[in-house]
């Protein structure tokens, strides 16, 4: 049988179970069910006894007996049917609620049968419902040591379609199978001595032994990131081939007069190495698409900054979008206080100005007239247009969407360079499958003299303690956070949390001697600008906020930072909030107040966050409690789709395809020598990814 063969020509299928597959499971083909792997197997030589079971026991294998079957109406054409089984070292039961007539009519009184699942404690007695089941003969004929366990869903056990029932289909195609062809290169399959696909493809549902199962696993694990890493470093190198950069070969006026005359501080090495790269990219006559990553605080606005300077002294314009009003308005006074006296014109774009002054900026963008722009997502409008734009910086990438990259990208005729920064790390594995095509530079160096913060978990009896730790804080000159998170899907409810906090907050520092600010969504970016400011000038000691300051807020004086209800918030949440503090000179400190009781992963979370201030470490944490699943900008990706492989585990070959992929890919470029890489290449064209417009 071939792999392209219809499923339904199996023996065994037909075009009833064949329909069941199609639409529970998309397989249509037998080269589809062979890829069908299994999740787990079940060791046949280890039998598990009735006598021995715990809660921990999970998926267990038994071989013993049935009788006493029973059914029970339970209400009208609805049965339940029950049977005792017996292994000799004790009893449990086996429940039907659906299929009952069908199993009835199956079970046989004094028939040794292997009875398999995950039986549960009922009223002290072990029981397992709905088992998967098989005699002894049947077992007998199959001379396999492990059997496969597949994933069914509800629809496919009720058409026979089981775990055991696909474990039969498998085991016919296995042996019948023809047509499974190599796709990795030779030289690779040599490197690691990685199975041939057609073995390794049989042998993951019918293993022989534990160590052929390992290498199986190895082989497919390793063509499935193999692929990936092809799909991005090809879309990748057919960039660098085709698309054109604008070449930015002075370095003028605006830099060199910013950089004698008017920059704040001496760059720290990395800030240095880093703006290299982005000058390198930028003359090299290619479209720059660079991920910045650098920890919070690590000073990214200043290599922003900087880079734009260069463009300008091309006869460009530049631009930088943020995810938030506050933010972009932050950016805004920042660059306009750190060029000022330079005669260079900056404007800021965001939603909320009136619209006669959009209108207004809108026309000096177009005549060029402004020379960097700053903005939210009001940047990607239609009616924003550029005289010639040459640089894209995004602030905190992971809060836009792909596409919203796309639609500034196209702003252009020639595609400006684009720099994407962000301060939630991004785990080393997930950047090398994610970004296997971005250029990536890091700034892996805080600004001297930081201090890391020192992170404490407290819960609400110790609350008076925490407060008058503040209020010293306070009475010392320095500033304090407090962060709400948001729990209701309605603003309302969320602002009176808000509120409530802020008069517990007033209680203990009574006005005039202690002056509080409150920040959240529903204030008008007039209201959020005049509170910021009242902050960042002094005027009040205490800012009482939702999460709307989590992403790069700016105020060094505040060092303190109390993360009400901390167990609602992630890892990388936490993270971030914490870089709003330790920011200055001095000590800073994070205090995640918490109820008593807290989850497993609320708790794992919060001693991560007391235990490491190092955003890498953090974000692998982070990786690690959520899973992949749940990180954003992972739907797109196609790295959820990875059946075996795990991002998480799997990072040595992460980054051996990696490089063995680069190494194809420079020797040869077009793929000519590999053609049935080039095959695949052809068909996955037509696939939306994320590395093309990134
Ligand atoms: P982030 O990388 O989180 O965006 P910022 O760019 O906001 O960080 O910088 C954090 C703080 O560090 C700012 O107050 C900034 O002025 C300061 N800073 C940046 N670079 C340096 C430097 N080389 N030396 C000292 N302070 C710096
Ligand atoms: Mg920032």
């Amino acid at each position: 049988m071939f792999l392209t063969d219809d499923i339904v020509y199996l023996k065994g299928v037909g075009p009833t179970k064949a329909k069941v597959l199609a639409s529970e499971l998309g397989i249509r083909t037998a080269g589809q069910l062979l890829e069908y792997f299994p999740f787990r197997y079940v060791d046949r030589s280890s039998l598990s006894r009735i006598a021995d079971l715990t809660e921990e026991s999970g998926y267990v294998v038994l071989r013993g007996t049935v009788s006493n079957l029973q059914t029970v109406s339970t209400g009208p054409r609805r049965e339940r049917l029950t049977a005792d089984f017996s292994d000799g070292s004790g009893t449990m039961q086996l429940v039907w609620f659906a299929g009952t007539k069908w199993a009835r009519e199956r079970l046989k009184a004094g028939v040794q049968y292997l009875v398999m699942g995950k039986p549960t404690l009922f009223n002290g007695q072990w029981q397992l419902s709905h088992p998967e089941m098989e005699t002894s003969e049947e077992q007998d004929h199959s001379s396999f040591p492990f059997l496969p366990v597949y994933n069914t869903t509800e629809k496919m056990k009720q058409h026979g379609l089981g775990t055991r029932a696909l474990a039969r289909l498998t085991e016919t195609l296995c042996g019948c199978a023809a047509g499974i062809e190599e796709t990795l290169p030779a030289d690779v399959l040599g490197k690691y001595h990685l199975l041939g696909r057609r073995e390794a493809l049989l042998a993951i549902h019918y293993p022989a032994s534990t160590d052929q199962l390992e290498a199986a696993r190895t082989r497919l694990k390793y063509e499935e990131l193999f692929f990936l890493q092809l799909d991005y470093q090809y879309a990748h190198s057919e960039r660098q081939l085709h698309s054109a950069g604008r070449v930015f070969t002075t370095v003028g006026e605006c830099f060199n007069r910013f950089f004698r005359e008017k920059i704040p501080f001496p760059l720290t090495e990395a800030q240095k190495r880093v703006i290299r790269e982005i000058r390198e990219d930028m003359r090299s006559g290619r479209q720059m698409n660079r991920l910045l990553q650098g920890d919070v605080g690590s000073g990214k606005t200043l290599v922003a900054l900087m880079c734009m300077l260069l463009a300008l002294d091309n006869g460009c314009q530049a631009c930088l979008m943020a995810p938030t009003e506050i933010l972009a308005t932050q950016h805004y006074y920042t660059f306009q206080r750190m060029l000022d006296g330079l005669d260079i014109s900056v404007e800021l774009l965001i939603g909320s100005r009136r619209p006669a002054e959009k209108k207004k900026t809108k026309e000096r963008i177009a005549t060029g007239a402004t020379q960097i722009v700053i903005g939210t997502h009001a940047l990607i409008e239609d009616d924003v247009r550029f005289r010639d734009l040459g640089l894209v910086v995004i602030d905190e990438q992971h809060r836009f969407g792909v596409e919203q990259r796309a639609r500034l990208w196209a702003k252009s005729s020639v595609p400006p360079h684009i720099l994407v920064m962000t301060a939630t790390p991004i785990p080393r594995t997930l950047a090398m499958t994610l970004y296997g095509d971005l250029d990536c530079s890091v700034i892996d160096q805080l600004p001297p003299g930081r201090h890391p913060v020192r992170t404490y978990h407290r819960t609400e009896p110790r609350r008076p303690l925490v407060f008058s730790f503040l209020k010293k804080q306070i009475d010392a000159g320095r500033q304090v956070y407090f962060v709400y998170p948001i729990i209701h899907d309605n603003p309302k409810l969320d602002l009176r949390d808000l509120e409530d906090g802020l008069e517990m907050v007033q209680n203990y520092f009574p006005r005039p001697q202690y002056q509080v600010s409150m920040m959240h969504g529903q204030l008008t970016a007039e209201e959020k600008a005049f509170e910021m400011d009242r902050f960042k000038q002094g005027k009040t000691h205490i800012m009482v906020a939702t999460t709307v300051i989590e992403v790069g807020v700016d105020v060094p004086n505040a060092t303190v930072m109390v993360i009400e209800n901390a167990e609602r918030f992630g890892l990388s949440q936490l993270h971030q909030l914490r870089g709003r503090v330790g920011r200055g000179g001095e000590q800073s400190y994070c205090i995640l107040m918490t109820k008593d009781r807290l989850s497993h992963t609320s708790a794992e979370r919060i001693r991560t966050m007391c235990s490491t201030t190092d955003g890498f470490e953090i974000a692998e944490a982070d990786l690690r409690l959520r899973g992949p699943g749940d990180i954003q900008g992972l739907q797109q990706s196609g790295v959820l789709d990875l059946r075996l492989a795990s991002i998480v585990d799997d990072e040595p070959l992460v980054a051996a395809t990696r490089n063995d992929v680069r190494d194809i890919l420079g020797a040869d470029p077009t793929l000519a020598a590999h053609p049935i890489l080039l095959r695949y290449i052809e068909q996955s064209k037509n696939k939306m990814l994320w590395g093309k417009i990134s």
